[in-house]
């Protein structure tokens, strides 16, 4: 099949102990617990033999990304994802495949789906938000800095690492781009109007989607939720954006989100700003890492 022919493996190894040349197979990994279950197949915990390192292993089926039609979408996001470094983006080790099978080799995230914490906190305080969208900020600066738009910026996509540091996880939607793109992607609530009127966008939309993120994390429903599609994409083409009275946000934090909730793409606040915003200087913890 195409994904077996066309992706090459990957030769970076988990650890610097392993040989750069080596050709991974399942047989060099230890299986352990399973970790969750995505759309095309499993994520296990699993740790590397020889290096005992620890990582988190994907398994997708053929199958079922030929049935979808994303081999393409895979391969775009297996060569975007492993070259990047940051703290605030999960590594992508490296891949290899059988018959059935392509498995991917990623950092183990300990404390798993950030989703998962909203639902289970409703919303989170200002200290937190706050940390977790200056992380998001700086890591996404670091993408655009390599030319790279991700696109889907989303609580779905994001996973939390042993210390509490947020770290993007999915770059499916993710694009390597020097031009303005028209293509159509994400999830609704966290399309910009520029995309959802399939025009051209650009980095920026990264911008618009950190800003519907702050909103969400603060008032635990992103902004512009509606019981049909069209009311969704009508909220969103007006901005209509409304701050509830509770729970209780500071002007401060509901400064920053008007700021990159802007329609003018080219209006909204860049993230280098978004980083000097008070609401970030006084909440954010420097570290990244939010200690309840
Ligand atoms: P996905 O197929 O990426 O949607 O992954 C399915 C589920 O597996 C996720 O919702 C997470 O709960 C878990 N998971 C995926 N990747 C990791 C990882 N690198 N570290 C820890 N858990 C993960």
């Amino acid at each position: 099949m195409a994904i077996a022919t066309e992706i090459h493996q990957e030769e970076k190894s988990p650890s610097k102990a392993c040989n750069a040349e080596k050709r991974w197979t399942l047989s060099d990994f230890d299986i352990g617990k399973p970790l969750g279950r995505g759309k095309f197949g499993h994520v296990y915990l699993a740790r590397e033999k020889r290096s005992n390192h620890v990582v988190a292993l994907k398994v997708l089926f053929k199958t079922q990304l030929k049935q979808s039609q994303v081999e393409h979408q895979l391969r775009r996001e297996v060569e975007i994802q492993s070259h990047l470094r940051h703290p605030n983006i999960l590594r992508l080790y490296g891949y290899f495949y059988d018959q059935s099978r392509v498995y991917l080799i990623l950092e183990y995230a300990a404390k798993g789906e950030l989703y998962k914490e909203l639902q289970k906190c409703k919303y989170f305080n200002e200290r937190r938000a706050a940390t977790y969208i200056a992380s998001l900020a700086r890591a996404l600066l670091y993408l655009h800095s390599k030319h790279v738009i991700h696109r889907d910026i989303k609580p779905e996509n994001l996973l939390v690492g042993l210390q509490g540091e947020v770290k993007i996880a999915d770059f499916g939607w993710s694009v390597h781009t020097f031009n303005r793109r028209r293509t159509m992607c994400g999830t609704l609530d966290y399309l910009p109007p520029e995309m959802v009127e399939s025009s051209e966008h650009d980095a920026n939309v990264d911008i618009w989607s950190l800003g519907v993120l702050c909103y969400e994390f603060l008032y635990g429903v992103p902004p512009f939720e509606a019981k049909e599609h069209s009311d969704t994409y009508r909220r969103i083409l007006k901005v209509d954006l409304r701050f509830p009275l509770k729970p209780v946000v500071s002007s401060t934090a509901k400064d920053l989100i008007s700021q990159m909730l802007v329609k003018d793409a080219s209006q909204r606040l860049p993230l280098v700003k978004v980083l000097e915003h008070p609401w970030i200087v006084q909440n954010a913890d420097p570290s990244g890492i939010y200690r309840s």
